[in-house]
């Protein structure tokens, strides 16, 4: 069974890899060049070259990017679209963010309804970005809600990744429904994520963004105030990592978003646990006392469909704080 994945190169994207990999599929991921291409393929040795490959995408956001990579010999059955701009070095919002992510995920849709008619389901990438609704939470947040943002809004530098990944969705659904394509899809939609880094960083500094805060934390950027938490839920990056690959093994997952995520979390749980799991960090954290900044009032969250139908099991947040924090200093944090 062939699975085509793109931005192989991401955070995410490389726990992805490995869970294939254990589950037996055969995969092709997608990089921006030969270079990213090779040093992860460099980083699975003994995996050989049928069960593990690349092919060139330069820019998700051309138009027919996608055009030669969903063809391939033996043909794919199922494809993870994971590549999408996140970061906030905002310059442009339209060509840096929502070009390439509404772009991106009608452009492989649209490529795969044309020349891969033997995939039988997609799996997109989006996020609790789609979810939310900021301005006025629900009691309950779950897949039934919808960020509202407008496109108004989405020019809006401090809007825009969120809005990006609320139009991307939006259009992959809408594809669905008007194009009747000969696959069906499901998304995946996790808040912030955790965890311990496997792909290739050519340093600290290109770290992914919802890593940042470890990275942080471990310079002593924290030391003399906690920041404020900001957004109060996550999800282990390995167990994200695992629903995308029991989207496409579960047969009912398929058109179904995914609201994924272990629950909730503040700064000071994060030092709490760095302070009983890596003592040595002592020096770089702020003092025990620092406040809980959880609201008495927060929202609740069902994940219920990730456990029922994917079959997630969330990892405790203690093993993501210990083992993101290892894996930075494996890396030179
Ligand atoms: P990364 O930045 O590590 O990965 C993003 C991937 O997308 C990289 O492979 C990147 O390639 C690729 N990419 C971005 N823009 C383009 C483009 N124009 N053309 C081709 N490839 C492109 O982030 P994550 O792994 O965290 O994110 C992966 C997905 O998960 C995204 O869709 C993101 O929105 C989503 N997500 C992430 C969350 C998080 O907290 N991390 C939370 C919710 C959703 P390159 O390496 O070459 O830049």
């Amino acid at each position: 069974v062939k699975v085509l994945l793109t931005g192989g190169s991401g955070f995410i994207a490389a726990h992805i890899v490995d869970i294939l990999i254990q589950h037996g599929f055969d995969t092709v991921f997608t990089v921006r060049s030969a270079d990213k291409g090779k040093r992860i393929l460099d980083n699975h040795p003994d995996t050989p070259k049928e069960k593990l490959s690349y092919v060139i995408v330069k820019d998700v956001a051309q138009d027919g990017a996608f055009d030669e990579a969903v063809k391939s010999d033996p043909p794919f059955d199922y494809v993870l679209h994971t590549a999408s701009p996140f970061h906030f070095n905002v310059q442009d919002p339209v060509k840096d963010f929502l070009d390439p992510a509404i772009k991106g995920t009608t452009g492989i849709l649209k490529a795969i309804k044309a020349h891969a008619p033997t995939v039988k389901r997609v799996v997109v990438t989006s996020s609790f970005a789609a979810i939310v609704n900021p301005k006025q939470h629900p009691k309950v947040y779950s897949e039934k809600e919808w960020n509202p943002v407008t496109w108004q809004e989405a020019l809006d530098h401090s809007n825009v990744y969120r809005a990006s990944k609320t139009f991307a969705e939006k259009a992959a659904w809408e594809f669905v429904e008007k194009e009747k394509p000969n696959f069906d899809i499901a998304t995946i939609n996790p808040p912030l994520v955790f965890g311990p880094i496997v792909h290739y960083l050519n340093s600290l500094e290109a770290i992914n963004t919802s890593n940042q805060r470890f990275r942080n934390l471990i310079q002593g950027q924290m030391k003399e105030q906690l920041p404020p938490t900001g957004i109060f839920i996550y999800v282990d990056v390995r167990d994200v990592a695992l629903a995308h690959v029991r989207a496409i093994e579960v047969p009912e997952a398929g058109g179904q978003r995914f609201f994924v995520t272990a629950g909730y979390f503040t700064n000071k749980e994060i030092v709490d646990i760095a302070r009983k799991t890596h003592p040595e960090l002592e020096s770089k954290l702020p003092a025990k006392d620092s406040p809980s900044d959880l609201p008495s009032d927060i929202y609740k969250i069902d994940n219920s469909r990730s456990k029922d139908v994917l079959g997630i099991k969330y990892r405790p947040f203690e093993e993501t704080v210990s083992d993101t924090i290892s894996s930075l200093q494996e890396v030179g944090a």
